[in-house]
């Protein structure tokens, strides 16, 4: 079986990215500049497709897309919230139709290169503020991609049921290096510790008792912004 994991640099895709690397005999990554503030994740994105040994890893530069789907923390002059993410304040992340973009056009470089599947990192802790990372999306996503195509794409979650901590065993377990993953909102490092994403990302580490590689403000490791 051969795959495109839509590989944003965060935890969760780069996870997922070595998990497909495993288990398929083919993978590929594509990655998405939209404008995100958290550009920075596309360094880490790069730096892991290699570590994983994919075929081809692409960059597309989408951000005049990105400038169009205003009104989010990600992508527009909105403040990112603290906070945990099931807070109604992290509505404020959500970019629209998001991941449905994104599985869209992952879908049509699989179908073009003749790939199996496309993976996707959603997982559990998403559920609650992203509507576009829940079981439903996934599932009307591979009925989409079979009905709008002549050879189907199967759509892979392998995290759609687990949490934050579960992934973590996961890549841990496949030596998947984190100090090389970007999680931040913000974008600016250190990280800032506070946002959604940071505040889950620390609280998986500290479940599994393991010390986070990466640099936060205020840990003493690095100078506050
Ligand atoms: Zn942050």
């Amino acid at each position: 079986v051969s795959a495109l994991v839509v590989l944003s640099g965060g935890m969760d895709s780069v996870t997922a990215l070595h998990y497909a690397a495993t288990v398929h005999g083919r993978v590929d990554a594509l990655s998405v500049h939209y404008g995100q503030r958290h550009a920075r994740e596309l360094d880490a994105a790069r730096w892991q497709a290699k570590d994983a040994g994919v075929t081809w890893h692409d960059v597309l530069d989408l951000r005049d897309l990105g400038a169009l789907l205003t009104g989010s923390a990600l992508t527009d002059d909105v403040d990112v919230p603290t906070g945990h993410y099931a807070d109604e304040s992290m509505r404020a992340t959500v970019v629209p139709n998001r991941n449905a973009i994104l599985a869209n056009i992952a879908a049509g470089v699989a179908v073009a290169r003749g790939l199996d599947a496309i993976v996707l990192g959603v997982h559990s802790g998403d559920h609650a503020i992203y509507p576009d990372c829940r079981p439903a999306f996934v599932t009307a996503l591979e009925e989409l991609l079979t009905v709008a195509n002549y050879d189907a794409v199967r759509v892979e979650a392998p995290f759609l049921h687990t949490d934050k901590v579960g992934i973590l065993r996961v890549g841990r377990a496949l030596g998947v290096d984190y100090s090389r993953t970007w999680t931040c909102y913000v974008g600016r490092d250190p990280a800032c510790g506070a946002c959604g994403s940071c505040v889950e990302r620390r609280e998986a580490f500290d479940t599994i008792m393991v010390r986070d590689p990466l640099r936060y403000v205020g840990d003493g490791t690095a100078v506050p912004l």
